[in-house]
Formats: structure tokens, sequence, C-alpha cells
């Protein structure tokens, strides 16, 4: 088992695409793959043993922290599961639970092949220290909310927090998370706008996860909510919006021309009972780039990207009455991060690229048979990742992460402060 920073690696034996390939690493980056690639002197050596080679994936929305809030209110509409389950707990968070619980968020998705995440919760610093300390990569958002009675954080507040995450690099890469047009108001969008271009951050936030959020939006501003983003000088080529369930076909067109990408998060919608789905063959039409995202593991609960993938396929089946409407393919490109330049995934792996990748197990019975492509998104679940690379380091092996136990108990520890177990 090797957590140390290989700067040299090679796999060897791997299978991809029906050939047994080698793939090398150097400083993060795969410096050759192909059949006859061999290890080189130096290299640490992972013997793949036949498992396949692909890919990392990309969870395009998450707030990872939130591990700690799985099993509060998790059969209450949205409305009441922030009010009465969340946000009074969150009042009482400290960057030590937001460490932990972030922790034990990248040991699922390391365990279920997410290299990549984007995410949005309070102390973010403290995320960004968890990221780094696990391996894993993540875009993490300064957040900005300015309702719920109790959980606050205001401008200074999201500026310091930039500060904070200043010094991680490129492993934590800043953005600005404005929650929600419900909850951020017109003066203070204005501002992140403003912000944003200056300092050429993304923006993150949630926008048309509710039918009640377009009505509102409508009463109060006399337009849909891309529109009044858009007139905000919110939505560029920067700007990552989440959900996009109930987004018309104007809305649509307006995303796709301004750049702005969507990233559509089924078991989240379909566990709220939002009503809807993500309308991705008119997003596709209309050039909108699409990212796929768990979002919070206290509203989905799980943040195994393998899982949503097929839910993401089936859902868009089922509403379009039409099981040709997304391939598996297509729907495992999206997984990886490679529908959207922001979230700049790839969905293949090529010298030069990011040393993002994982072995999966060839011998477990919902990949033995098959098209692997097919069995991964229909048939199999996180649990068939073996080893998982994340900018050319080990982060696990033979389905072991190091160090595991001790972020589970941690985890706990903290939940249990906060009353949550
Ligand atoms: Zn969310």
């Amino acid at each position: 088992m090797t957590r140390e920073v290989e700067s040299r690696l090679a796999i060897t034996g791997a299978s991809r695409d029906g050939l047994t390939v080698g793939l090398r690493c150097e400083s993060g980056r795969i410096a050759e793959i192909g059949e006859g690639v061999v290890p080189q002197a130096g290299d640490v050596v992972v013997e793949a043993g036949g498992a396949h080679l692909v890919p990392a994936l990309l969870n395009g929305h998450t707030h990872a922290a939130m591990t700690l809030f799985r099993g509060q209110g998790g059969d209450l509409p949205l409305m009441r599961w922030l009010r009465e389950r969340i946000w009074p707990v969150e009042a009482r968070l400290e960057p030590d639970d937001v460490y932990w619980g972030t922790r034990l968020a990248c040991v699922e998705m390391i365990r279920t092949g997410t290299a990549r995440f984007w995410d949005m919760y309070w102390h973010p610093q403290a995320t960004a220290q968890a990221v780094r300390d696990a391996g894993l990569r993540a875009t993490i958002g300064a957040p900005l909310i300015e309702t719920g009675g109790v959980a606050v954080s205001l401008r200074d507040a999201a500026l310091e927090s930039l500060d904070a995450l200043a010094r991680f690099g490129d492993e934590a890469a800043p953005a600005l998370a404005p929650h929600a047009i419900y909850t951020v108001g017109e003066e203070s969008l204005r501002w992140v706008a403003e912000l944003a271009g200056e300092r050429d951050l993304p923006v993150h936030i949630h926008l048309s996860e509710t039918r009640q959020e377009v009505e509102d939006c409508l009463r109060e501003h006399g337009k849909r909510p891309a529109a009044y983003l858009d007139d905000l000088g919110l939505l560029g080529e920067r700007t990552l919006l989440a959900h996009g369930v109930w987004l018309d076909d104007e809305e649509l067109e307006l995303i796709g021309e301004r750049g702005a990408t969507v990233v559509t998060n089924p078991a989240a919608n379909m566990k709220l009972a939002v009503g809807g789905a993500f309308p991705y063959p008119a997003a596709r039409s209309a050039g909108v780039s699409v990212g796929l995202g768990t979002d919070g593991p206290g509203s989905n609960d799980s943040l195994d990207l393998v899982s949503e993938v097929k839910l993401f396929a089936l859902i868009q089946k089922h509403r379009a009455e039409d099981p040709a409407i997304v391939t598996a393919a297509e729907a495992l490109e999206i997984a990886c991060g490679a529908g959207s330049p922001l979230l700049g995934g790839a969905a293949t792996l090529e010298a030069g690229g990011p040393a993002d990748f994982l072995l999966l197990r060839a011998d477990m019975p919902e990949m033995s048979v098959g098209d692997h492509t097919s069995d991964l998104v229909y048939a199999a679940s996180g649990s068939v990742v073996d080893t998982t690379v994340v900018g050319g380091r080990v982060l696990m092996r033979d389905g072991i992460v190091e160090g595991a136990d001790e972020v589970v108990a941690q985890a706990r520890e903290r939940a249990t402060r906060l009353g949550l177990t």
C-alpha cells in the first residue's frame, strides 16, 4: 500500500479497450499509455492483473462535510429539511467538524472512484485542508448565504474564506459560492458577479431546483431564474449551476449561449421529490455544458458517482420515453466531467493528461461479462473500484484506503458532538 507521493508510478497488465496495456505517470501526469509501455528504473509498480483501466470520475456538486448530517430529516421536503434539521446545527459547526466530515466524504469518494469534486460549504478552508490531506482535488466555494435565520455568512466572511483558500493552490482551487437566488439578495449577487470578474473566479450556485423557486423568482423579479442571473452578470463560462430541474427552453438557450455549466443531481432531486428532472436532451440540443453531481450526502445520501450515473441515465430515458436518449458511454463521459470545459474532466486517458484513473475489478460478477462501460453504468456500483490514483498518487489499492478507520472514528466523534448520532 502506497500513500507517499510517487513521483513516478507504473501500471502494468491493465485491460483497456480489449488490449493489455501499461501506463506510466511522472509528476502527476500520464507520461505514456498503451501496449508495450513498461516500467522504468525507479518507478513504483502496480500490477493491475487484468483490471479495467478507466478515467477517474468528477463530482460536480456536493457539500462533502454533510456526511455528518446523514440520517437527519431524510424524509422532509427541502425547506423544512433546511430550516428544521440542517441550519440550526450548522450554526454550531466548527472547522474541525467540517474537516472530519470532509475527510469521511473523501474516503467514500476515493473508494468509489471520484478524483475531483466541486464543493460548497461552511469553513471552506477546513474542506481544503481535508482535500489536501486526503490526496483528492477540489474546487471549493467560499459560501455566501443571507437567510435561514442562524447560518449567516456575509461578504467579509466570504472574502476571508477566499484569502484562506488562496494558499492551497491547485489541490483546492477557490470559487465563489452564493447559495441560491432565494438565499442571497440581489445586491450581494451583483457583488459576487463583480468580484468573480475581478479575480477570475468560478461561481457555484444552486439554480432552479424546485418549482417554488421559479414561481418566487417570477413573482419577485418578473423573470425566470436563468434570466435573472444573466441580468446580474452571473451567467458566464465560469458559472456552475447546480440542479437546473425547471429550466425552460429559453433559459437553456441562454445558458448555452453564455457557456455556463449545469450540474445535474438526480438522486437528490428524486429524494427531495422536486417533481421533475433536468431536461438533459433539450440542454444538449442548446449546447449547454453538463456535469453530474451527487449533491451533499445529507440529501442524497450517497457520494457514489457510479450509482449516480445510472440514475442519471435512467431518469433521462424514463422522462423522454426513449431508451436511446442517452447512452451508457455518454452518461459516463459526463460523470468524468468531460461534458464541460469548466469542469475540465477527461473521458479518455492520454499522455500529457492528469494521472487521475481507476482500476476496476474485472473479476467482480457485475464486471465479468459483457461490455464493461455498460456494466459499469447499469450493473455496478462504486464497489468495483479496486485502485484509485489521483495526480499520480495511489490513494486506494486493493480496496484499502490507508487511515480510513481513524477518519471514521473522528467523524463519528464530531457528529456526536453536534448531537447528530
Ligand atoms: Zn447542493
